[in-house]
């Protein structure tokens, strides 16, 4: 059985509960509307832990003006149901008057690495994202917690976080999950026409025709960008945000590929914004693909 706990209070106590009895708990932040990215990250907790929590929260904070908080996929039931197939212990389901009984006058700033990649399109997103999970940490104190690579900016933010705040929990990182086709797994490829489906497979595309030419020995930034883009363009309805090759860790540009890079793509389709990433590391003539964070 998955317990719900809708408190804080209520949340905090079964957290302690069980590591008082000497079990490790697990935490994975979510924004409900579950998938096989969602459940790849419950299997790795359980695998990992004693006991499993699942926060279930769509976080106002990290929504821009006219994005799509109110028409964000929710179906808790189905939710609830998964979890309890996966064996999830414990899901921590708040509305936005527990998580946020006032106004949150205090949030946690991500500073630089906030304000590129996908912060140039949604400057308040990464610090709404940083002060939910800073909060929902803080509450729980869990021993682990996991994330996707999807959201690769997510995760350099907040394994930056964790270190630079003291956060006294150890973070990992699993790989992005993928139809077929390569098409990453994400809540709002719900709100794709079948048309647009069968384009976005773009986004994968672009990251491995980088990768290809990476391969090759190209190691031109500007070069494989351009190729990206090119790629993207052809594609009728996608609207280019970005096709990015930077530094894994402090998301800058980079012009020579000679280190571990990120490529990251963000591109929308009508009002839908999708993203994806790989990790290289590239040494010389060697390039291996590696996880966001290892
Ligand atoms: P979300 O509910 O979209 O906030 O995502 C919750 C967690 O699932 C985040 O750590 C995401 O990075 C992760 N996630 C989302 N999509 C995928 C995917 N396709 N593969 C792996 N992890 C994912």
């Amino acid at each position: 059985m998955t317990v719900v706990l809708e408190t804080i209070p209520a949340a905090r106590r079964w957290v302690r509960a069980e590591r008082s009895a000497g079990q490790t708990v697990g935490f994975v932040p979510t924004m409900g509307a579950f998938h096989e990215g969602h459940l790849s990250l419950f299997r790795r907790a359980r695998a990992r832990c004693a006991r499993v929590m699942v926060s279930v929260f769509v976080n106002p904070l990290q929504f821009g003006p006219g994005e799509d908080f109110e028409r964000y996929p929710r179906d808790f039931s189905r939710d609830l149901a998964l979890a309890e197939q996966e064996g999830v212990d414990a899901i921590f389901h708040p509305d936005a008057k527990e998580m946020y009984p006032e106004p949150q006058v205090i949030t946690v700033d991500p500073g630089p690495l906030g304000q590129l990649l996908c912060g140039r399109s949604r400057p308040g997103h990464f610090p709404g994202v940083a002060t939910v999970v800073a909060k929902l940490l803080n509450i729980l104190e869990p021993d682990r917690v996991f994330f996707g690579q999807k959201d690769a900016q997510q995760a350099v933010i907040i394994e930056r976080m964790i270190g630079e705040l003291g956060f006294p929990v150890e973070m990992e990182v699993c790989p992005t999950v993928r139809e077929p086709d390569g098409l990453a797994l994400s809540s709002r490829n719900a709100y794709l026409s079948p048309e647009e489906r069968a384009r976005a497979t773009v986004l994968y595309r672009s990251l491995c025709q980088a990768a290809t030419l990476i391969r090759s020995g190209i190691r031109d930034v500007p070069r494989v960008e351009r190729e990206m883009r090119e790629l993207i363009a052809a594609i009728p309805g996608a609207d280019l945000d970005y096709a990015s090759v930077v530094d894994r860790r402090t998301l800058e540009g980079v012009s020579t590929i000679d280190r571990e890079v990120l490529i990251a793509v963000a591109v929308r389709f009508g009002k839908t914004r999708l993203i994806d990433n790989i990790v290289l590391d590239v040494k010389d003539e060697q390039v291996r693909e590696i996880p966001a964070i290892s």
